[in-house]
C-alpha cells in the first residue's frame, strides 16, 4: 500500500517531462505513455507496466537516466520500480477540477489556475473561517495562472499545501522579480489554513526572521524565539536572499532549521537564485536546503502571459478588446508584476478618460512598457557591472587579473553572456576583459556550457542575468 507520508507523484511526474524533452515523441509514445504512477514508498517510487518484456526493456533503456532525474529533481536518491500489472490501472481518478468554467483562467489560452485543493485526507473537513491575520487573501492558488513556466513550482506548492512536512521539505522556490514567488508562498498558507484553522503558519520576510533571532541571542531570549517558531507546522521565509553575514549565526539558524525539520514542520524558503549561487552561505546551509525540493520560476511565455492579463481582466470585471491584451502581451515580457502595472496603468486612463481603450492609447500609454528594438546590442560595460553586482563583485574584478575560483567562474558567466548578446569577436571580447586572449574566451564559453549540462540551475540564472542586462536602461 502506498504510504500517505511519502508521496513523489509530483516527481515522477516532472521526471516524465524531462524525459519528453530528451527522447523522440515515437520513442516517448512507445515506452512512457503505458507507464502508470502506483504509489510511493520512502525513498521509492512504484510505477505499474504493461508486461514482464515491457518492464525488461525500460529497465535497460531508461531506469538510470530516470533514477537520475529523480535524484536531480528531490536532492536524493530515489529507486523507481517497474511492477507489472497487465492492465495498469491508475491509483487514483485524476483530480476532479471544481469548476472548469472560465473561474479558473482561460482554457484556450494555455494557462491554467488551480483549482482549489481537495482537503487532504488528515485534517479535518474544511470550513469557513476568518482569513489567516499574516497572510494577503489575494494571494490564494484560485488565482494563480499556470503555464510552462511556473507549473512544476505551482504543483509543488499545492502538493505541501495539502501534506505539509511530509515528502518535500524543506522547499526553495526561486526566480526573478514579480514571477510570484510571495504569492504561491502565501497560497500555501492560505490554502493549508483554511482547510484546518488549527494548523500554526507563520510568514515571515527572512530579514525579519533574522533579526527577531539575532536580537534573541543578544538578549538571551533564545529560547523564546525557538519556543515561538517551534511550534508553528508551517514556517514560510520570504527573500533569503539576503542570509545573516555571521557564521556563528548561520550555524544557530542551521540548527533552528534541522529542529524544525526533524519535528516534521514545514520549511519553505522563497529566494532570487538558486541556493548554490547564495555567495555568503555556509555550505552545511547549502546542503540542507540540497535535501529538499527546489523549484524555478520562469517568466511566463506568450500564452501564458495572454491568460495572466485575461484573468486580471475578469476578475477586475473590465473589459479590454482582445487585439489590446495581445498587444500588452507580446511586449511585456520580463514578469508577472510589469504585467499587472501595464495593465492597471491602461484601466485607469480609460476610467480617467472614460473611454474604451484602443490600439493607438495602449501604444501611447505603455511606451515605458514596451523594449526598445532599436536597443540590441548591449554594451560589454553593462554587461559586466550586472554579473558584477550579482555576485557581489566589483566591476574592476570582471577585467582583472585576479583568477580566484569567486572571481574566475562570474566572469566566465561574463564573457559567455556577452558572446550571446554582442555582436564582438571572441577577439574583441577578449580585449575587453582586461586584455585577454581569445581562446581563454572560447575556453570559458566552453566550461559554461559544459556546466549548463551537469548543473541545472546555471541556466536559469544565465537567463535571469540576461534579463536584467536587457530591462536596465531598456
Ligand atoms: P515575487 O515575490 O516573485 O517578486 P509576487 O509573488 O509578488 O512576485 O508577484 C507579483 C505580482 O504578480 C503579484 O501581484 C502576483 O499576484 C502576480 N502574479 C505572479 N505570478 C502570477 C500568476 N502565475 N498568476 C497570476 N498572478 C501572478
Ligand atoms: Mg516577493
Amino acid at each position: 500500500m502506498s504510504d500517505p507520508a511519502w508521496d513523489y507523484e509530483l516527481f515522477w511526474k516532472e521526471a516524465l517531462n524531462q524525459i519528453q524533452q530528451d527522447v523522440s515523441a515515437q520513442e516517448f509514445e512507445m515506452w512512457f505513455r503505458n507507464m502508470v504512477y502506483h504509489s510511493s514508498r520512502e525513498n521509492e517510487i512504484v510505477v505499474n507496466v504493461p508486461s514482464s518484456f515491457y518492464r525488461d526493456q525500460v529497465a535497460q533503456r531508461y531506469l538510470s537516466r530516470m533514477e537520475t532525474i529523480l535524484y536531480e529533481l528531490s536532492g536524493h536518491r530515489m529507486a523507481l520500480t517497474f511492477d507489472v500489472q497487465p492492465r495498469a490501472q491508475s491509483r487514483t481518478q485524476p483530480r476532479a477540477v471544481a469548476d472548469s468554467s472560465a473561474e479558473h483562467g482561460d482554457p484556450d489560452k494555455g494557462g491554467k489556475a488551480i483549482p482549489p485543493a481537495s482537503p487532504s485526507t488528515r485534517r479535518p473537513p474544511r470550513s469557513r473561517q476568518a482569513p489567516h491575520p499574516n497572510l494577503n487573501t489575494d494571494y490564494i492558488f484560485e488565482r494563480f495562472v499556470i503555464g510552462e513556466n511556473n507549473s512544476f513550482a505551482a504543483n509543488a506548492a499545492l502538493a505541501i499545501s495539502k501534506n505539509p512536512g511530509t515528502a518535500y521539505n524543506p522547499c526553495l522556490i526561486y526566480g526573478g522579480v514579480g514571477l510570484g514567488k510571495t504569492h504561491l508562498l502565501q497560497a500555501i498558507g492560505n490554502e493549508a489554513y483554511s482547510g484546518n484553522a488549527e494548523l500554526k503558519v507563520s510568514y515571515v520576510t527572512a530579514e525579519t526572521f533574522t533579526n527577531e533571532f539575532i536580537l534573541s541571542i543578544g538578549e538571551k531570549t533564545s529560547h523564546r524565539f525557538k519556543n515561538k517558531y517551534r511550534s508553528v507546522d508551517i514556517l514560510l521565509i520570504d527573500d533569503f536572499h539576503f542570509p545573516p553575514g555571521k557564521r556563528q549565526t548561520q550555524e544557530e539558524l542551521f540548527h533552528t532549521f534541522n529542529a524544525l525539520h526533524d519535528a516534521n514542520k514545514q520549511l519553505i524558503f522563497t529566494c532570487d537564485r538558486p541556493v548554490s549561487e547564495l555567495r555568503d552561505l555556509t555550505d552545511r546551509l547549502k546542503s540542507r536546503f540540497g535535501m529538499g525540493l527546489n523549484v524555478d520560476l520562469q517568466p511566463p511565455e506568450y500564452e501564458t502571459r495572454i491568460a495572466i492579463l485575461n484573468k486580471k481582466i475578469q476578475e477586475k470585471g473590465a473589459h479590454v478588446p482582445t487585439e489590446v491584451v495581445e498587444l500588452v502581451g507580446r511586449n511585456v515580457q520580463t514578469n508577472v508584476r510589469d504585467l499587472e502595472r501595464a495593465l492597471t496603468k491602461l484601466l485607469a486612463y480609460a476610467e480617467l478618460v472614460n473611454q474604451e481603450i484602443n490600439i493607438d492609447i495602449a501604444q501611447r500609454q505603455l511606451q515605458d512598457y514596451f523594449a526598445n528594438p532599436g536597443q540590441r546590442n548591449v554594451s560589454t560595460e553593462r554587461i559586466q557591472r550586472v554579473v558584477a553586482e550579482y555576485f557581489n563583485l566589483s566591476h574592476g574584478d570582471m577585467r582583472g587579473k585576479k583568477r580566484t575560483k569567486a572571481i574566475a567562474f562570474p566572469r566566465q558567466i561574463a564573457m559567455y553572456i556577452t558572446r550571446e548578446m554582442t555582436e564582438l569577436s571572441t577577439t574583441e571580447i577578449g580585449a575587453n576583459y582586461g586584455g585577454r586572449d581569445h581562446t581563454t574566451v572560447m575556453h570559458a564559453c566552453q566550461r559554461i556550457e559544459d556546466r549548463m549540462k551537469t548543473d541545472p540551475t546555471l541556466e536559469p540564472t544565465i537567463r535571469q542575468l540576461i534579463r536584467s542586462i536587457r530591462s536596465e536602461g531598456g
